[in-house]
């Protein structure tokens, strides 16, 4: 099965059941974010296609990463560290955008939202997918 109809697959389960089972640990690392804020319109592209390529999308959620503008959120979900990373606390003209943009599980920082789409820019142009 692709990577794309499992994502599919595990979000047509609903957000509420998502979050249950990330908060059992039952939920695989590479679809935490699903569960977080502002997953929903990236949900959406993702099924309709739009899919970045793993270079692209493993280089923006890098550069995301260590943005000195990232916005980080904290929490442990079934034993594990987990970082869930916004473009800024909210959108700003030319600065931020507020989007979704990576998750890292025990350390390990994998593209979320915003850079496992195709077509997206950063705001501060460091990156395109
Ligand atoms: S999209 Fe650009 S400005 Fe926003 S956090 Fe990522 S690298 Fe920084
Ligand atoms: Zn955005």
């Amino acid at each position: 099965m692709s990577a794309v109809s499992r994502l599919s697959q595990f979000a047509a389960l609903g957000k509420d059941t998502l979050i249950g089972m990330a908060g059992r640990g039952e939920l695989d690392a590479r679809f935490i974010w699903l569960a977080a804020k502002g997953a929903t319109r990236y949900v959406g592209k993702v099924m309709a296609g739009q899919v970045a390529s793993e270079d692209d999308a493993t280089n923006a959620a890098s550069a995301c990463s260590s943005c000195p503008d990232r916005h980080e959120r904290h929490t442990t979900q079934g034993g594990k560290a987990i970082t869930i990373g916004y473009c800024g606390p909210k959108e700003e003209a030319g600065k931020t955008c507020g989007c979704l943009t990576f998750v890292t599980v025990n350390g390990l920082v994998r593209p979320a939202g915003k850079t496992l789409v195709s077509g997206e820019t950063c705001t501060q142009e460091k990156w395109r997918t």
